[in-house]
């Protein structure tokens, strides 16, 4: 097994790479994903999120209300670190269920966007991390979510730096140019990866 960490800033482009190395074969465990589902209905995480914030938390139907959790956690620093204390440890069990099930000799590539705030580079044989500028990720939030240049501002600035993901970085994808350079990168990237499953 070879397992890889990939992770860049808010639309740097990681869903695009992971979505290349599925398509060679990687299994791709996405961290977003999972914090969906450990907070779905009827899991004890979400159990634990409304016993810490309270039943406003949910939607008539009995669903997490991310939007109503995201108000409250946004301004909070204790309310956001009691929030990732519940979903976080749920997501590496989760992840590591996930891993267990994967055929042996895979090439695991985990997708975590908070791979370098939440410590994590040590756990992988390979950090990838997908490098834009900011002007980079101002536009495609734009294009993407809609977002306001001052509201892409605030999203980038609350994640860590370019520099330090690049301080973590074994590999690094440059993701300024256009979708046909960073393919190629990917098929670089997992010709190291996997050689023996190499396409070409
Ligand atoms: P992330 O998963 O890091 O948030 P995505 O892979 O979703 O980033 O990419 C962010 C947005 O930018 C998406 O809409 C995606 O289609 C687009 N995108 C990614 N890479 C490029 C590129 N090289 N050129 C143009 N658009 C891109």
């Amino acid at each position: 097994m070879t397992r890889v960490g990939l992770t860049g800033g808010i639309a740097s482009g990681k869903s695009t790479v992971a979505e290349a190395l599925a398509d060679y074969g990687a299994v791709v465990i996405d961290a977003d994903v999972l914090a969906r589902e450990v907070v779905a209905p009827g899991t004890p995480g979400l159990a634990a999120v409304v016993a810490r914030f309270g039943p406003q938390v949910l939607t008539a139907a009995g669903e997490l209300d991310r939007p109503a959790l995201g108000q409250v956690v946004f301004a909070d620093p204790v309310a956001r670190a009691d929030l990732e204390a519940i979903v976080h440890p749920a997501v590496r069990a989760r992840a590591a269920e996930v891993e267990a099930q994967a055929p042996t000799g895979s090439v695991l590539v985990h997708v975590i966007p908070l791979l370098v705030e939440t410590g994590q580079a040590g756990s992988f044989d390979v950090c990838v991390v997908v490098d834009t500028a900011a002007q980079t990720q101002v536009t495609r939030l734009a294009e993407r979510n809609g977002y306001s240049p001052a509201e892409a501002a605030s999203r980038i600035s609350a994640q860590a730096s370019r520099q330090d993901r690049l301080g973590v970085a074994d590999v690094v994808l440059s993701n300024d140019g256009d979708r046909q350079e960073l393919l190629e990168q990917v098929a670089e990237l997992w010709s190291e990866l996997a050689p023996s499953n190499a396409a070409g």
